[in-house]
């Protein structure tokens, strides 16, 4: 996601921590308004040894239409050669980094990793779907809390090292219906996303690389500061909206391929999910 509201409160941000880094008591101020970023040598990687019996693509194909969070199409695609006048076929592209299938690198809320950045290491590993279906059927803003991890990890153990921890909604049901952004008569979004407090746990108690949504953004729709954005991303991981196929792989056991884009200087982009299984 990001809309001008959102880049503007990027700015104010980002401004605000160059002056406290410039104040007397800016160490600390840094430090206690950022959490520590993942040290790069400290990549969240074990060997593991994979039998693959099935592949699952979690990509959405992206026509130029698909749902965007700003509401506006953010793909437009220009032939460029084609296959009678030139021998071959040749598109080009103009699109937003944060449209379908896409990843939040660092440094889209943050001046930590752009997407080219991101250790390789941290873009493979044991995938965690935490199922809040039931309560986002009844509660559009409904949030994966701190108590759905640890009801999740009572019933399928605890979080492995270096997952990465989806939520599945449900909101794929609506990809192709105007009930994914599910704007209100104010324009303000219903869908659901991450709790800071689920964050902040993950953060605080297990070693996660990524967290991945079924919706538009990582915060819930109505979410006006990017709480779960600015907690999640300046500690160098990253996050992956639009998730499509959740349904489809089991709660754990599955491996995560992200393939996400090398552009230098990229603040995320669309990428290619893939779970073997
Ligand atoms: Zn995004």
């Amino acid at each position: 996601m990001c809309v001008p509201e959102c880049q503007k409160k990027i700015a104010e941000t980002l401004s605000r921590r160059q002056f406290l880094k410039g104040a007397a008591a800016g160490a600390a101020a840094t430090a206690a308004f950022m959490a520590t970023p993942v040290n790069a040598k400290e990549e969240l990687f074990r060997p593991m040894q994979l039998r693959i019996s099935k592949v699952v693509d979690l990509t959405y194909p992206l026509p130029p239409n698909f749902p965007t969070f700003g509401g506006a199409q953010q793909l437009t695609i220009k032939n460029v050669f084609n296959l009678k006048d030139n021998g071959y076929n040749l598109n080009e592209w103009v699109l937003n980094e944060h449209t379908g299938t896409h990843m939040d690198a660092p440094f889209h809320f943050s001046d930590q990793q752009t997407a080219d950045q991101i250790p390789v290491e941290n873009l493979v590993g044991p995938l965690v779907v935490i199922d809040i279906r039931e309560k986002a059927g009844r509660d559009p803003d409904a949030l994966v809390t701190e108590a759905d991890i640890r009801r999740y990890e009572r019933r399928y153990g605890r979080i492995p090292f270096g997952a990465i921890v989806a939520m599945w909604s449900g909101w794929d049901e609506f990809v192709k219906t105007p009930k994914f952004r599910n704007a209100d008569a104010k324009g303000v979004m219903h869908f659901p996303g991450f709790a800071l407090d689920a964050v902040e746990f993950l953060l605080a108690n297990r070693e996660v690389k990524g967290i991945m949504v079924d919706t538009l953004s990582l915060d819930h729709g109505p979410s006006t500061d990017f709480a779960v954005h600015y907690k999640w991303l300046p500690t160098n991981r990253w996050g992956m909206e639009c998730v499509a196929n959740l349904g489809k792989v089991p709660a754990r056991g599955a491996t995560v391929i992200v393939g996400s884009p090398k552009i230098v200087g990229a603040t995320g982009g669309p990428s290619r999910v893939i779970a073997l299984i």
